[in-house]
């Protein structure tokens, strides 16, 4: 195989090992959208959870996605990248101070951290969600970070 066709292939890969880490097969969604469409939080007129507030045919086909009452796990986790910089760091240990009991001391510390997590992880949560398990996924994606970047 020549150079061009290795690279491509190898382009191709990653590709699919990116989609593999944001979206779960067809029987993975299957199991999850019966799930919930036999759960009692599942509010068929709209195909929402009361529970978390999300739509569930976008939720259950995200692979880092997983049910607040743990009915379904996630499949993947997003990693960050090995090398951020300084700014982003200087703003997660900045913002620390407001996270620190588990809890977003308000509306507009809640807000950054889903806008961090989302500039870091390249995901598109909506800043002002209340969904439980989106916001602890952000939560335990910067605290993470918070304990690798601190001292
Ligand atoms: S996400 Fe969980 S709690 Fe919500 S409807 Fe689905 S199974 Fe039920």
């Amino acid at each position: 195989m020549t150079a061009f066709l290795c690279s491509l292939a190898l382009g191709i890969q990653t590709i699919e090992e990116h989609m593999n880490k944001f979206f779960v097969p067809d029987e993975i969604y299957e199991d999850r959208i019966a799930i919930c469409k036999s759960c009692v939080y599942y509010f068929k007129p709209t195909g929402t959870c009361k529970d978390c507030g999300c739509f569930m045919k976008i939720k259950a086909r995200l692979a880092p996605m997983e049910c607040g009452q743990k009915k379904w796990q996630k499949t993947t986790k997003i990693e960050a990248p090995d090398d951020l910089p300084q700014e982003i760091i200087d703003e997660i240990l900045d913002m620390w101070k407001d996270l620190k009991t588990g809890r977003a001391k308000d509306v507009k510390a809640k807000k950054r951290m889903i806008e961090t997590y989302n500039t870091i992880f390249m995901t598109n949560y909506s800043p002002g969600t209340n969904c439980g398990s989106c916001i602890s996924t952000c939560f335990d994606g910067i605290k993470k970070l918070y304990n690798k970047y601190n001292g």
